[in-house]
């Protein structure tokens, strides 16, 4: 059985174009026009390219990693990986705010987006790009596309809007309030 796991060489090209150098004390970072179209340097490296043995079906299964995964695939180093589990993924940083879904506040992770490709996943759509957004501690919203991402995005735009206008009217009524009980 071949666990066989090859990765892709990421040695860059000599004549490195100026986005990808290290950056020198008082460059300017804002893109010139001449490198208008780089990358993120994250997305500068070549995808992982890996083989390995499906445990469950006894195949060789080839696939190349999303630009940008951070998944070290250790299943796949380790010679366990079940093909169906195999999950691409990069991720926003956490944000917690201290909700009480229990009795008491905990900081509670909201909002929390992966891009994630799912190579072998039996739903096609699974197998591009697609957001899971986790609007609150294990409630998802899965599989969005770019379209319902936008979606989402918007629907959360507009509770945002309402919410900054609540706010002015937080400040107006707490004033008149605290008048109301200063009299
Ligand atoms: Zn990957």
């Amino acid at each position: 059985m071949s666990n066989t796991v090859q990765r892709a060489a990421h040695s860059l090209p000599a004549n490195l174009p100026a986005a990808f150098r290290p950056l020198l004390p008082g460059v300017p970072t804002q893109p010139t026009a001449g490198d208008r179209h780089s990358v993120p340097v994250i997305l500068a490296k070549a995808p992982r390219t890996w083989t390995f043995t499906d445990r469950e079906s006894g195949e060789q299964k080839t696939f190349t990693c999303m630009q940008g995964c951070v998944d070290r695939h250790d299943d796949i180093r380790s010679g366990l990986a079940v093909a169906e589990d195999v999950w691409c993924r990069r991720h926003t940083n956490d944000v917690t705010l201290p909700i009480n879904d229990s009795g008491q506040p905990e900081e509670l992770s909201v909002l929390r987006a992966t891009m994630n490709v799912d190579p072998f996943d039996r739903r096609m759509a699974q197998r591009l790009p697609h957001i899971d957004l986790e609007i609150m501690d294990d409630a998802w919203l899965e599989g969005l596309d770019p379209d319902g991402f936008a979606t989402v995005i918007n629907t959360l735009q507009g509770r945002l809007d309402e919410m900054r206008a609540m706010h002015a009217e937080l400040v107006v009524v707490r004033a008149a309030y605290m008048k109301q009980v200063q009299a």
